[in-house]
């Protein structure tokens, strides 16, 4: 009945989470939803006043298709003060959200047959939307290097149909931030084997312990002319719902981005686009130091409580707002009992019994990592992350109980 492209990708998995945490809750269980790829707040003053004042002037109507003028005037104000580079009005989109950015630098650079090199664990849309333009997605397997790419295996999976990277730092679901070498490796390879670099900075307000966001044009100003800057509010601003996103590129790609938003969305909602517009030019940082406090005292708090945890490691968290665990070291040895197979069946069990909801790495292409979000209220996120802690721990005391009767030397 579907068209055969239906059959490469199913809805996004951390979607599909958060509906069993939301069927849980809707059948009398109390959930800690750890889930959601956003963060808890209020609206900044400046987002609110803005969206009020374009109510009242009573916009209605269309916006240029790719954005106000002014506010693609004020988002490459931005990026040139982000980058130390001149940026200017006709090298920026407005898009609704980074996914339609996204979506849009899929159908502009990729045709049928191209490779797009996907660092893994990777977030879900990266690959559909690669899939969705008939390109495909080729995966690295960044675990053994703290979810940070070695540019050897990257120049390994390099082909003649190798179009593009995607570079996402700080990283969903790893909570990894790229170091400078590495960009500039990728940088490299970029310009000696003619590859684009989609480099989504998303989550790149939100670093950590004296981790830094590098920006890959500012290490290498080379790859300016194959770089996509992918861009958004959702997480810097605590906005996801309002959709909007940025991207900022070479200016033929722009009007390419502009053809196509053309023939899909139109421009992003005009309340929301005045309401950016209005913050960007009033705002004095204070919601932004307010969010990145909130989300340090959450994750401080968090790894208190995960530092309690046997034979799982302590989580990057670099950047972003995801503690992402690695459990191998619970799921081998229940895989040689023939108990739990992936991630998927710890999931459940976290929901089933303790009533907290996580999103398994399968759902990033890597079967063994488990997300929780501390984007969350603080006053559920403890508590949350203790239960966490109990199931897995008593996991762990099954498994050795097991070895033990197996004759098994616990490893
Ligand atoms: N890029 C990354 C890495 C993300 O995690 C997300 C959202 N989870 C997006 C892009 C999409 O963001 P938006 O809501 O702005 O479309």
């Amino acid at each position: 009945m579907l068209a055969r492209r239906m059959s490469l990708f199913g809805s996004s998995g951390t979607a599909a989470a958060r509906a069993a945490a939301n069927a849980a809750a809707d059948a009398g269980m109390e959930i800690v939803d750890l889930t959601a790829g956003e963060i808890w707040s209020d609206l900044a003053p400046t987002i609110r006043d803005g969206a009020i004042e374009a109510i009242q002037q009573g916009l209605n109507r269309y916006t240029d298709t790719i954005g106000l003028m002014e506010l693609r005037e004020a988002l490459a104000r931005k990026v040139s003060v982000e980058t130390g580079q001149l940026w200017r009005a006709d090298e920026l989109a407005v898009t609704n959200g980074a996914k339609q950015a996204l979506f849009n630098v899929a159908m502009t650079l990729i045709n049928p047959g191209d490779q797009v090199i996907i660092p893994a664990p990777y977030w879900t849309t990266f690959p559909a939307q690669v899939q969705i333009a008939g390109g495909s997605p080729v995966h690295i397997d960044t675990r053994r290097n703290g979810y940070v790419p070695r540019i050897d295996d990257i120049q390994r999976v390099i082909t003649p149909m190798t179009r593009a990277i995607v570079v996402n730092t700080p990283a969903n679901p790893s909570g990894a931030v790229y170091d400078a070498e590495t960009l500039s490796g990728i940088a490299q390879l970029a310009m000696d084997r003619d590859l684009w670099i989609i480099f989504d900075e998303c989550y790149g307000p939100f670093t950590y312990d004296g981790h830094r966001h590098h920006r890959v044009v500012s290490l290498a100003p080379e790859v300016r002319a194959r770089t996509v800057i992918v861009n958004a509010f959702s997480k810097s601003l605590a906005l996801t719902g309002w959709r909007i996103g940025y991207l900022a590129a070479p200016k033929e790609l722009i009007t390419a981005v502009k053809a196509i938003q053309s023939h899909t969305t139109s421009n992003p909602n005009v309340v929301a686009q005045h309401a950016v517009l209005h913050h960007l030019r009033e705002g004095d940082g204070a919601f932004e130091a307010r969010l990145k406090g909130q989300l340090t005292a959450a994750r401080q708090a968090g790894l208190t409580a995960l530092s309690e945890l046997r034979r799982v490691p302590m989580p990057v968290a670099q950047g972003g707002f995801y503690f992402y665990l690695d459990l191998s070291g619970l799921l081998r040895p229940t895989l040689a009992n023939g108990h739990a197979r992936t991630a998927d069946d710890i999931v459940a069990a976290l929901l089933a019994q303790a009533g907290v909801a996580g999103v398994s790495g399968t759902a990033f292409g890597d079967p063994m990592g488990l997300r929780l979000s501390y984007g969350i209220p603080p006053e559920q996120l403890e508590p949350g992350l203790e239960r966490v802690v109990s199931v897995l721990n008593a996991w762990n005391r099954r498994n050795r109980r097991s070895n033990q009767k197996r004759g098994a030397i616990d490893p």
